[in-house]
């Protein structure tokens, strides 16, 4: 089976590899195999939206074989959701996840609250070789730390600490977000439903 993954972060493809790797004869491609690829700007309102976008972008050059869009994003309760859909480039266009972190500590000490409460969730759309669409949601709900810590995963994942845990994710590593992560849940639904079609 031949699965194309519609992104260019490659934190994100190595966690696709590793949740998609039960499926027998997969082989995984992304976007950048393609020389020629422009993805389109994620403009849409939603991350359904973006999702589609991205996958869409991909499939009107891959037909006939499975494709795969996720958005993905942080929405933080005492900034009323952000940084959200704009997860990515949140301290502008070009925005490395340090300087994003940054901005989101930053934006934490500009007003008097305690509430660390945060989510991360993902949208993923997933086009079958005959073009059906199918649409999958995850999330996971934590907290933000008051200072980076841990080497793993990338984004945010140094000031995420999930509920129930005291590390962040980037001291937790791959093995605990294979299991809980938003992505995971995601994930998990399309090997469900992927499964009734074998
Ligand atoms: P996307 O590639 O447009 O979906 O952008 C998602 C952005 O949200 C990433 O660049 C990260 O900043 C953030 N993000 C999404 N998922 C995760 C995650 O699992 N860990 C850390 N950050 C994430």
């Amino acid at each position: 089976m031949e699965l194309w993954i519609a992104t260019g972060n490659k934190g994100k493809l190595t966690e696709f590899k590793l949740l998609l790797n039960e499926i027998a004869d997969l082989q995984v491609h992304h976007q950048g195999e393609i020389p020629s690829f422009t993805p389109r700007p994620e403009d849409g309102k939603t991350f359904l939206d973006n999702a589609r976008i991205k996958a869409k972008t991909l499939r009107a050059v891959k037909n006939n074989v499975w494709v795969l869009g996720e958005d993905a994003g942080l929405e933080v309760e005492g900034l009323n959701g952000l940084p959200g859909i704009h997860s990515a480039r949140y301290a502008g266009p070009k925005a490395s996840d340090s300087e994003n972190v940054a901005k989101l500590l930053k934006m934490m000490t500009l007003k008097p609250m305690n509430n660390r409460n945060a989510k991360f969730v993902a949208t993923t759309v997933v086009y079958t070789p005959t073009g059906e669409e199918w649409v999958f949601t995850g999330e996971m709900k934590g907290k933000i730390a008051t200072k980076p810590s841990g080497l793993h995963g990338f984004g945010y994942d140094p000031v995420f600490i999930p509920d129930g845990q005291t590390q962040t994710l980037a001291e937790l590593g791959d093995g605990f977000k294979t299991q809980f992560s938003h992505r995971a849940q995601a994930i998990k639904a399309f090997l469900d439903k992927w499964r009734t079609t074998q």
